[in-house]
C-alpha cells in the first residue's frame, strides 16, 4: 500500500492563508507575487522501506523529488502527477540508491520527454553501480524492478524553479552513500528542506554504506540544514505519510548516529547491537534496516 496526502504543516497553513490574503486584496499577478508552492508525498510500504517521493506543485508546474523503489510505486506518483492536472517538468533523483530511481522509468513512460537530473558527483556513482543493482534488483523484485537505466542529467547549472519560484540544491552532503553523493532541495519560499536520505523519519537509518568517518560527516551535513533553519523537514524514508515532518528529526537524526556508534563500541557482536539499539528505539520500523547495518558494521 501506497499512501499520500496533501502537506498540512502549520508554517504550509500559514503561508498559504497569507497568499489568500494578498490574492484577495490584489491580483496577485499584477503585483508580481510569487505562488504559493505545495508538497504532497507519496510513501512507499514496509517492505519498500517507507521510501518518500515528493510532488512540488504549483499553479502549472510539477517538480519531483525520487521515483520509488518499485514500478508499480512509480506507477502510483505518477497518477498523483496525473491528477494535479499540470505539467511535470523535471524529475529529480537525491542520490543514486535505487529505492530512489527504480520506479523513475514508469514514471518517464507517462510523460515522456521529462529530463531526470542528478548532480554530476551522482551520476558519476550511478555509472559505476546502477547496472549492477538493476541486475540484482531483478534476481529480488522480478517485473517490479527496471530492465533498463534511464540517462540522467546534470542537474541545471542555472538552477530549477516551479512556476518561478526557486529551488535551491543542496550538492553531494553526506548521507547513506558512502561517498558525499546525497543532495537535498531547499525550497526557501516554504522555509522546507527535502532531505532525502540524509533524514529518515520513524524509520531505522540506512547505514551498511556508512562509516565511522562517513557518521561524523552526516552529522555536519546534519548541522548545515539545520542552519537554515526550516520550518519543514521531508525524510527519505517516513514510517508514514501522517508523521509531521518537522525539524525535530535532525536531532533524531544525530541522537541515533551517536548511539550507534556507542552501540558498536559497546557490543560484542551483531545481536547484542541490534538488541541495544532497538530498546533505546523500540518505536522505530523497518527493524531489517537496523540489523543489515549492524551486520556491515561488524565487517568493517
Ligand atoms: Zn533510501
Amino acid at each position: 500500500m501506497t499512501s499520500s496526502r496533501p502537506h498540512l504543516s502549520p508554517a504550509g497553513l500559514i503561508v498559504t492563508v497569507a497568499a489568500l490574503v494578498l490574492i484577495g486584496t490584489r491580483p496577485a499577478r499584477a503585483q508580481g507575487a510569487s505562488p504559493v508552492l505545495q508538497l504532497e508525498e507519496i510513501v512507499a510500504d514496509s517492505q519498500n522501506f517507507h521510501v518518500v517521493s515528493t510532488l512540488i506543485v504549483g499553479p502549472s508546474e510539477v517538480v519531483l523529488f525520487d521515483t520509488q523503489n518499485r514500478l508499480s510505486d512509480g506507477r502510483r506518483v505518477a497518477d498523483r502527477i496525473a491528477a494535479t492536472g499540470k505539467r511535470l517538468k523535471a524529475i529529480f533523483i537525491s542520490h543514486p540508491d535505487e529505492d530512489h530511481f527504480f520506479g523513475a522509468l514508469a514514471i518517464v513512460d507517462r510523460f515522456p520527454g521529462t529530463p531526470i537530473y542528478m548532480t554530476p558527483a551522482a551520476i558519476a556513482e550511478f555509472g559505476r553501480t546502477a547496472e549492477g543493482m538493476r541486475v540484482r534488483g531483478k534476481r529480488g523484485l522480478g517485473a517490479e524492478a527496471p530492465d533498463s537505466l534511464f540517462h540522467p542529467q546534470e542537474y541545471p547549472a542555472g538552477g530549477l524553479a516551479v512556476d518561478g519560484v526557486p529551488l535551491q540544491l543542496l550538492a553531494d552532503l553526506q548521507g547513506d552513500v558512502l561517498d558525499p553523493t546525497n543532495s537535498a532541495i531547499w525550497i526557501p519560499s516554504l522555509r522546507a528542506v527535502l532531505a532525502g536520505d540524509i533524514v529518515f523519519n520513524g524509520v531505522h537509518p540506512y547505514l551498511a554504506a556508512s562509516t565511522p568517518a562517513s557518521r561524523a560527516a552526516w552529522q555536519a551535513s546534519l548541522d548545515s540544514l539545520a542552519a537554515l533553519h526550516p520550518d519543514i523537514v521531508v525524510a527519505g524514508h517516513k514510517a508514514s505519510a501522517d508523521l509531521p515532518d518537522t525539524p525535530a528529526s535532525l536531532e533524531f537524526m544525530h541522537q541515533y548516529l551517536r548511539d550507534f556508534d556507542a552501540a558498536r563500541a559497546s557490543a560484542t557482536d551483531v545481536r547484542e547491537m541490534v538488541s541495544t539499539i532497538r530498546t533505546k528505539y523500540p518505536d522505530l520500523t523497518v527493524g531489517m534496516l537496523l540489523g543489515y547495518s549492524a551486520m556491515k558494521t561488524f565487517r568493517q
